[in-house]
């Protein structure tokens, strides 16, 4: 026998049953069956042992590394391992209130294959369905012999990997993602049957991302760092609007004290000092490297940056939109944002950021930031400034990355054992 892929976990011809069972801890467990009632996936069981029917988190996804358990007769949780609450609350919460409305799929074939690997991108979080797409490339590229299918969420559609067998488009807004949607479980059974042999894509959080082609899913291409000193200086501020770079403690008292009030009116003051910041930093970068341009991204009204940065904001997406906001970043030697999913495109394209990490936010550093070197470029492209930094600074940042990038690069990853 050979050793089982712990990239795969296997649905078909035989479903996964590789663990205790949660109640007795026997290891006696018979599979009887699959549930994908929308982000999670189940498996469904009985214990040999002691007679436990239950469904059990198969280890995709955010289950990877903690699979929770729910017992079929009263809806009991199984926990072993201590799983944080936004892990399984809404899994619990969803398992008790399925729901039967309508869930529109749309099959996109491209390739006929009856061993297929099925990743699931389904998340309630914009970033972590980002994440676990970016999941594809391992996939096809390891398992040329097997059809690759992604469930996907249909706002995602314009970045489906071409090379994908098959895409299923769920139309089911990000919001939505939590619920237990029997007749979207019912469809994937009736296709899941059509196959011979089905493996689940594990969909892990953060994939490797050095060596990953951004091309492959978007069709445009990344920066090429080997012309960034030959390609005039582009920066892109990503400019959020529900998270927003204070640059002093006192800014985002203030702003956090006027929306427990519930004057987000007096609040978008601070939208606009954000943009004034933004305006400070480019002009700083302009005294030093007069050549560089800018522009600027976001869901927000556009308007006031003058001549001094392509407004692209909106505040309205679509594809066109988001087309045209990869384009500024694979042309930007840097990207400038605040911490958040929102940094996840700029990061894949440009070839290096500067961050804004709020203080609450320093657990989850470059957990938003595609790496895209291997090797010591990352401590050199990737630099976070707190929430209080001005302007000057940020522009400090900016600028020792035009400066230096070429340098580095010979001197750390070139010219060197
Ligand atoms: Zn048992």
């Amino acid at each position: 026998m050979t050793m089982a892929d712990p990239h795969l976990i296997p649905l078909k011809p035989a479903l996964y049953a590789d663990f205790p069972c949660p109640s007795c801890g026997a290891k006696a467990i018979e599979a009887r069956g699959t549930v994908f009632p929308g982000v999670h996936v189940l498996g469904d069981y009985r214990c040999g042992a002691c007679g436990l029917e239950f469904l059990r988190d198969l280890p995709v996804g955010f289950a990877v590394q903690h699979p929770v358990a729910i017992g079929r007769a009263d809806g009991r949780l199984f926990n072993p391992s201590g799983a944080e609450p936004w892990l399984h609350g809404p899994l619990l919460q969803a398992y008790r209130a399925p729901s039967d409305a309508p869930v529109t799929v749309e099959r996109i074939v491209r390739r006929t294959a009856r061993r297929v690997v099925v990743l699931n991108t389904l998340d309630f979080l914009y970033g972590h369905v980002l994440l676990k797409l970016f999941n594809a490339q391992a996939y096809l590229d390891r398992y040329p012999d097997r059809g690759l299918v992604i469930i996907l969420p249909r706002m995602y559609a314009w970045l489906a990997p071409p090379e994908a067998a098959e895409v299923w488009l769920v139309d089911l807004r990000l919001g939505q993602a939590h619920g237990w949607y029997t007749r979207f479980n019912a469809w994937v059974q009736e296709r899941l049957a059509a196959y011979d042999e089905v493996d689940l894509a594990r969909g892990y959080a953060h994939p490797e991302q050095a060596g990953l082609d951004i091309a492959r899913f978007a069709g445009i291409p990344a920066f090429d760092p080997a012309r960034f000193d030959a390609l005039p200086p582009h920066i892109t501020f990503v400019a959020r609007q529900d998270r927003l770079w204070f640059a002093s403690d006192l800014g985002e008292l203030c702003h956090r004290a006027l929306n427990k009030l519930g004057l987000k009116g007096l609040g978008r003051w601070y939208v606009r000092r954000q943009d004034r910041l933004m305006r400070r930093t480019m002009r700083a970068i302009r005294r030093v490297e007069p050549r560089a341009t800018f522009t600027v991204v976001g869901l927000a009204r556009p308007g006031g940056y003058g001549t001094l940065a392509r407004d692209l904001r909106t505040e309205r997406m679509d594809e066109a939109t988001e087309r045209a906001w990869c384009q500024a970043y694979a042309q930007s030697h840097v990207v400038v944002g605040v911490h958040g999913s929102n940094m996840l495109l700029p990061t894949a394209f440009a070839a290096a950021c500067v961050e804004v990490l709020p203080d609450d936010r320093i657990g989850n550093i470059v957990q938003d930031v595609f790496v895209r070197y291997p090797d010591r470029m990352q401590l050199f492209a990737y630099r976070f400034v707190d929430e209080r930094a001005r302007p000057g600074q940020v522009a400090h940042h900016v600028l020792g990355i035009l400066r230096h990038y070429s340098a580095f690069h010979r001197n750390m990853c070139v010219h060197t054992v």
